[in-house]
């Protein structure tokens, strides 16, 4: 993909971005690999693979402590990385932006940090039925030691959440609602507005799980008016193991550390401690720096995209995907969102999701089966699991194409 110049629009043709990314120029079982798993982890196009590279070949060093060229050198990419994520959300400061391994680290920091301090006995969370475990299990584990309670809101069968049962369980007592912007496991893309708006309204503040959003469209924190914003480089085309939360400065401020190390300290003594400032505060110890710098080079690459042309596209690929589905006997799609992002979770009558998924990766396509880290999602619908085809912005009507031709194997095989 070339990058965007000052005078030239951005272009988007997905057969061009597909070969900025190397491992999707091989083969898998014989196949051409057709990577339809992309809600589990994006794949990395070369400008991040070198990124991550020459840091570690030219610059590498411990960051904000030496007093060494190598060490000014990596701060500098570090903190300008921090920089670049802040104005990709359209951050305020870019020392609201602190550094987590995940967005599964971002839920549990707000979870143990402002939970603990923050929930009262008898106090509520609410997160959707439809949630990832990420954002079930800290809220559980913080609300069974404050006595708070973690409610879900329910949905309806369509997979959309139930706006009326969400305003009837919205009291005095709920303190934080945390929700996905899009469901990993249905693609529904939740009313994130509506839901933050209502929210405030009832005194409660929104935590907005981002993992499966930020690859499909530009966000801004501000406009959104959400109080905690989490998510994952790996999901969007960046390396794992490094993600970002981003808070209100005034919330952020107000909240305790989570980890306690190096770095976060403004003086320690055994007398007592003071804590360094933000975003320093939450990050103990040596931070991901080559993530970080990764994380950026992603960012830099999905910025000089056109990115309304690029959701278009995905959006192009799942319309023909239900086309193509309807045309499958016995297959059922799980869910049917008012607004999807570009995720095809289904069923055949008959037919394990496993025995599926392993028959199509025979073939060379790659997809999610089980219960997606979602399991009260699953208990709802009353299955075990599904099959997962997520897209992203280098697949192509050819994928969808190889899709179905797999599918139709597999069932001959199975059948
Ligand atoms: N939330 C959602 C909606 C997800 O899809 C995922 C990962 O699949 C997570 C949270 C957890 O992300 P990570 O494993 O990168 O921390």
């Amino acid at each position: 993909m070339k990058p965007a110049t000052a005078n030239k629009a951005p272009v988007f043709d997905a057969a061009e971005i597909r070969a900025d990314f190397p491992i999707l120029q091989q083969q898998v079982n014989g196949q051409p690999l057709v990577y339809l798993d992309n809600a589990a982890t994006t794949q990395k196009p070369q400008c991040v693979i070198d990124a991550i590279g020459n840091y570690y070949s030219r610059d590498n060093s411990n960051v904000h402590r030496g007093a060494h060229a190598l060490a000014d050198r990596a701060t500098q990419a570090f903190e300008g990385a921090r920089r670049t994520l802040a104005d990709f959300i359209n951050s305020p400061k870019a020392e609201q932006l602190v550094w987590t391994s995940g967005t599964t680290e971002g839920i549990n920091l707000v979870a143990y940090s402002w939970g603990r301090s923050n929930l009262q006995a008898g106090d509520k969370v609410l997160v959707p039925t439809l949630e990832h475990h990420a954002d079930i299990v800290p809220w559980q584990l913080v609300a069974a030691e404050r006595n708070a309670q973690l409610v879900p809101i329910p949905i309806l069968d369509s997979g959309d959440i139930d706006l009326d049962a969400f305003d009837q369980l919205l009291d005095e007592r709920v303190r934080l609602v945390a929700l996905n912007h899009v469901s990993n496991a249905l693609g529904t893309v939740n009313p994130i507005e509506t839901v933050i708006k209502r929210a405030h309204a009832a005194g409660a503040l929104v935590l907005i799980d981002a993992a499966q959003a930020v690859a499909h469209w530009p966000v801004d924190v501000q406009a959104l008016g959400c109080d905690f914003y989490v998510f994952s480089a790996h999901k969007v085309f960046g390396p794992t193991g490094i993600g970002a939360l981003w808070g209100r400065e005034e919330i952020l401020d107000a909240m305790p550390p989570f980890l306690g190390g190096g770095e976060m300290i403004d003086r320690v003594s055994f007398d007592g401690t003071t804590f360094n400032t933000l975003p320093f505060k939450f990050e103990a110890g040596t931070p991901h720096i080559a993530g970080a710098i990764g994380f950026a080079a992603a960012i830099n690459y999905l910025n000089g995209l056109d990115r309304a042309a690029a959701a278009e596209h995905e959006h192009a690929l799942l319309q023909t995907t239900l086309q193509r589905a309807a045309e499958v006997p016995g297959l059922r799609r799980i869910g049917q969102p008012q607004q999807a992002a570009g995720i095809f979770s289904f069923v055949i009558d008959g037919i394990h999701a496993a025995d599926l998924g392993m028959l199509l990766d025979q073939q060379g396509v790659a997809v999610r089966t089980g219960h997606h880290c979602a399991q009260p999602l699953m208990a709802h619908y009353g299955i075990e699991g599904t099959v997962r085809a997520s897209y992203s912005i280098y697949n192509t009507m050819e994928d969808v194409e190889s899709l179905f031709t797999a599918i139709d194997k597999a069932v001959q095989l199975l059948s």
